[in-house]
């Protein structure tokens, strides 16, 4: 590949990469910055300029760049034995010992794991392994997928359709009939009727708006509610104290799966290898991971399932119909070696410590923003931040989006050396779990820098 020069790397990539969520309008004229290297909290660019990533790839690199044990494990698995399938009663080491590891590190009774390649797929196979089970409990009726407004699940077909995200459906057809949508959490930005409430009046309405949500549609057609544990593609979007407890004891009463798409989340970017119980005091019926879970080293996503699910799931069918869902990859030896790796450093290492510890850092740089003119709101927790900006503050007003600001602040950064997340007007930041406070201190003297800039 080496022997390319910047220039036609440049061009073969305009010219035949179709790269995701991408702006055609400048596409064609700007191009790509390309990415040759990578190294603890930072790349560097084919031109040789580094940046300090503070998006972690795509909230994924979470035990940083360039990690030699994560080449070693890929490259011994790889020469060991590099694929065999798993349908059936086939399986491979690697695949068998996460599933483990998996269960371990889950809370309550999550003991079984359906593999995959990544996030959408994840939530895919929650969805319709949720039908499958309620099928196979004979409760044929029950279909609706209840999911929010803002939410991302992801970018197949049905991913897609759980995706609450406006802006991703523009042209699009979907699957929406059996997806239901209900308001976000957003604290910021409340709906008419919920401006003036205290936190603990918004997180009422939002559980009579679900709650009067499924009666409206009758509890037997509904099958589960999907939900981030902090919305992350949505502009980080941090529920109200007690939320998330209520919307699962909301499922409960009426019989219906709380699945938490932990895809951001999980592998330690709140302090913790999984959010939902130990931050929030659920365990889910069904919880998605990917990212994280390899650190973005190699494709993988994972399902994991309650006992009472897979008992249903796993009985023997009448008719001898088998469990007909599954992927050419699901439990790919070379990915599942690479997550128990990365598992193994993220323990050797205590990165979810080092993430309680510099986490409330880190946070607390990213609230000291808000004396900008234009920074409406900080939020957020630990390694995972949203700033959004607005026009003006007292009214909370949206900047036009032909003032491209959020776009125009990520360029500041990339002047500067650091690389931020544009979503919208909201600068999100999700950096690798091993950064530093001095590393903090690198990436928001340049975002305060690059956001007075725009001012
Ligand atoms: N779920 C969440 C919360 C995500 O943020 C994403 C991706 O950003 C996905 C699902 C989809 O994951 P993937 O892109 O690996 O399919």
């Amino acid at each position: 590949m080496s022997e390319f020069t910047h220039t036609e790397f440049f061009e073969m990539d305009k010219q035949h990469f179709i790269h995701p969520y991408t702006d055609f309008s400048t596409f064609q004229d700007e191009g790509s910055q390309v990415i040759s290297h990578s190294e603890g909290v930072y790349v560097t660019d084919t031109e040789g300029k580094p940046y300090l990533d503070g998006i972690a790839g795509l909230w994924c690199v979470n035990i940083g760049h360039g990690r030699r044990e994560m080449a070693e494990a890929i490259s011994n698995q790889v020469t060991t034995m590099e694929y065999y399938n798993p349908f059936g009663h086939s399986t491979n080491k690697p695949a068998a010992q996460l599933a483990a590891k998996l269960a371990e590190l889950s809370p309550g009774n999550l003991n079984h794991v359906f593999y995959g390649c990544g996030g959408s797929v994840a939530n895919d196979t929650a969805v319709r392994l949720a039908h499958y089970y309620f099928n196979m409990k004979g409760l044929h009726s029950k279909k609706k997928i209840i999911s929010r407004c803002d939410g991302y699940h992801g970018s197949t077909y049905l991913a897609a359709a759980l995706t609450g995200i406006q802006g991703t459906k523009y042209g699009f057809d979907a699957a929406d009939n059996l997806v239901e949508y209900i308001s976000a959490a957003n604290m910021y930005r409340r709906p008419v009727g919920a401006e003036d409430l205290t936190e603990a009046q918004y997180c009422d309405f939002l559980i009579d708006e679900f709650e009067n949500h499924i009666l409206q549609l009758g509890p037997d057609n509904v099958a589960a509610f999907i939900a981030e544990p902090i919305m992350g593609a949505g502009g980080v979007l941090v529920a109200p104290a007690g939320y998330h407890k209520r919307m699962y004891d909301t499922c409960k009463k009426y019989d219906m799966l709380f699945i938490a798409d932990e895809v951001v989340t999980a592998f330690g970017r709140l302090g913790a290898m999984v959010a939902s119980e130990e931050l929030y005091g659920y365990t889910p019926d069904m919880l998605c991971m990917a990212k994280g879970l390899t650190s973005g080293y190699i494709p993988l996503g994972a399902t994991m399932l309650s006992d009472e699910i897979y008992q249903v799931i796993s009985k023997p069918q009448c008719e001898g119909g088998l469990l007909s869902h599954g992927f050419t990859y699901s439990g790919h030896p070379v990915a599942c070696a690479a997550a128990l790796k990365n598992i193994e450093i993220m323990e050797q290492e205590k990165l979810c410590e080092h993430v309680q510890e510099v986490g409330p850092y880190f946070f607390e740089q990213a609230q000291k923003l808000a004396d900008l003119p234009i920074v409406g709101d900080v939020r957020g927790s630990h390694f995972m931040v949203g700033i959004e900006l607005v026009s003006n503050k007292a009214e909370k007003s949206r900047f036009p989006v032909t003032a491209g600001i959020g776009q125009r602040v990520f360029k500041h950064c990339q002047e500067r050396g650091v690389i931020v997340r544009p979503v919208g007007d909201v600068i999100v930041l999700s950096p690798p779990l091993v950064m530093t406070r001095d590393q903090t201190d690198i990436l928001f003297n340049a975002l305060y820098e690059s956001i007075a800039a725009v001012t």
